[in-house]
C-alpha cells in the first residue's frame, strides 16, 4: 500500500485499482501519510498561503430540478430571492476593504438574470476592481453566453461534473439534465480561456467507489485549474431527504489525492466540508487544499440560499472577523495570501 501512495506522488495518476485500493483503504497511518504527503506538495507549489475568496450568493431562484439541492424548482417552501447589480457592488466594495481580491457570484440558474444582467454586473465589477479576480457560478449557459462573460472581464468559472458517470448523472438530475451537455460547458469554458473549475459531492446517493474512480480520471485527464469537493449533505425538501450525508474522511482522502494527481491545482476546504464537522476546513487545509471562500453576501440572503441543511455561514462581514480567521489559520501554520491568488499551469 505505501508504494502506492509513493506512485501517486511520483507518478501523479494510479490504474483504477490503486485509485480504488486507496479510496478503500482502512490504514489509518497510510491514510495520515498521505494527508501529510499531500500538504508536503501543496507547501512546495504555494507554501503555507491560504488564498481567500469573497463568494456572494447572488440568487437563489433556479429553472433546474437538481435531486439533491435545496434551490430546486420544485421545492415551494423556500423564500426566494436575487441581489441587485448595487447590491453585489456594495458587498464586493466593502470585501474589497476587509482584503478580498476575488470575488465568486454563485447562484441558481436564475432566468431573470439574463446575459445582458450577467455582462452589466461583471463589467461593472471589472471595471471597478480591476486588481480583482472574478469567479462565475452561475450553472450551464451556452458558448455564445459563456463567451460574453468572458469578454466583460470574468476570469474563472466553476461549474461542477457531480459524476463522470452516465448511470449516476442521470440517478442525481431529472431528465432534461445531461452529462453530455455538462461536460461539454466544461470543455466551452476551457476553450474561452477561463481558469476552470470541476468537482463533486462525495457521498451523494448511489455513489460508489467506482464513480469516485471515474471522477479521479476525469480531474486527471481534463486537467482543471481548480477542483470543488464536499460531503453531500440531505436536504429535508428534496427526494434525497433520506438518504446519509457523504463522510468527511472520504472527502479529506479525495482532497488529497486530488492534490498529488495535480500539484497546482486550486483546492477549497469547502462550505460543505465545514458544515459536517466544526474545524472540518481547517482538516481540510491540513489535508491538501490551499482555498477558502467565506461568504460576503449580505446577511439578509444568507439564510435563503439553502443549498442543505444546517449550512454553516462562514462569513467574513468584518475586519474583526478577518483578523479571527488570520488568527486561526496563524495557530495552525498557515497565512492568508494576499492578491488573487491565480492558478498555476499544469505542467
Ligand atoms: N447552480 C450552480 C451553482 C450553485 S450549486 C450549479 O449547479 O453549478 C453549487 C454546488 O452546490 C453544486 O455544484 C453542488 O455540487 C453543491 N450542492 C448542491 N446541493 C448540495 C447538497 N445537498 N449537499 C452538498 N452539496 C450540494
Ligand atoms: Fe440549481 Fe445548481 Fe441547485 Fe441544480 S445544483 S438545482 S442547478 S442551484
Amino acid at each position: 500500500m505505501g508504494g502506492l501512495l509513493e506512485q501517486l506522488r511520483s507518478e501523479h495518476v494510479l490504474d483504477a485499482s490503486g485509485f480504488k485500493s486507496l479510496l478503500l483503504c482502512d490504514d489509518k497511518a497510510l491514510i495520515d501519510d498521505l494527508h501529510r504527503s499531500a500538504r508536503e506538495v501543496t507547501d512546495q507549489v504555494f507554501g503555507r498561503k491560504i488564498f481567500l475568496r469573497g463568494l456572494m450568493e447572488i440568487s437563489n431562484h433556479c429553472r433546474n430540478n437538481c435531486r439533491y439541492c435545496g434551490l430546486r424548482r420544485d421545492n415551494h417552501e423556500i423564500h426566494r430571492y436575487r441581489l441587485t447589480t448595487e447590491e453585489i457592488m456594495d458587498s464586493a466594495q466593502k470585501a474589497f476593504g476587509l482584503g478580498f481580491r476575488t470575488f465568486v457570484l454563485q447562484g441558481g440558474e436564475d432566468p431573470a438574470e439574463d446575459d445582458a444582467w450577467v455582462e452589466a454586473t461583471v463589467g461593472q465589477l471589472r471595471k471597478r476592481f480591476p486588481t480583482c479576480a472574478i469567479t462565475l457560478s452561475l450553472g450551464e449557459k451556452s458558448r455564445e453566453s459563456y463567451l460574453r462573460f468572458k469578454r466583460a472581464g470574468a476570469d474563472r468559472y466553476l461549474l461542477r461534473h457531480e459524476t463522470h458517470n452516465e448511470g449516476h448523472y442521470r440517478l442525481l438530475h431529472p431528465k432534461e439534465m445531461s452529462l453530455a451537455h455538462r461536460l461539454q460547458c466544461l470543455e466551452w469554458l476551457r476553450q474561452l480561456g477561463f481558469q476552470t473549475g470541476c468537482g463533486m459531492m462525495v457521498g451523494s446517493p448511489g455513489q460508489t467507489v467506482d464513480n469516485l474512480v471515474e471522477d479521479l480520471q476525469y480531474i486527471h485527464d481534463s486537467r482543471p485549474a481548480m477542483v470543488g469537493m464536499g460531503p453531500f449533505i440531505p436536504h429535508h425538501v428534496t427526494p434525497f431527504a433520506h438518504e446519509t450525508a457523504g463522510s468527511v474522511e472520504l472527502t479529506l482522502r479525495l482532497i488529497s489525492i486530488v492534490r498529488l494527481m495535480l500539484p497546482k491545482v486550486l483546492l477549497p476546504a469547502t462550505t460543505a466540508l465545514g458544515s459536517m464537522m466544526p474545524g472540518g476546513r481547517m482538516a481540510g487545509l491540513r489535508a491538501g487544499a490551499n482555498v477558502l471562500m467565506p461568504n460576503v453576501s449580505p446577511v439578509s440572503a444568507r439564510r435563503a440560499y439553502e443549498l442543505y441543511e444546517h449550512k454553516d455561514p462562514g462569513a467574513i462581514d468584518t475586519i474583526e472577523d478577518w483578523k479571527r480567521l488570520e488568527t486561526n489559520l496563524r495557530l495552525a501554520g498557515f497565512e492568508i495570501g494576499i492578491g488573487r491568488g491565480d492558478g498555476l499551469i499544469h505542467s
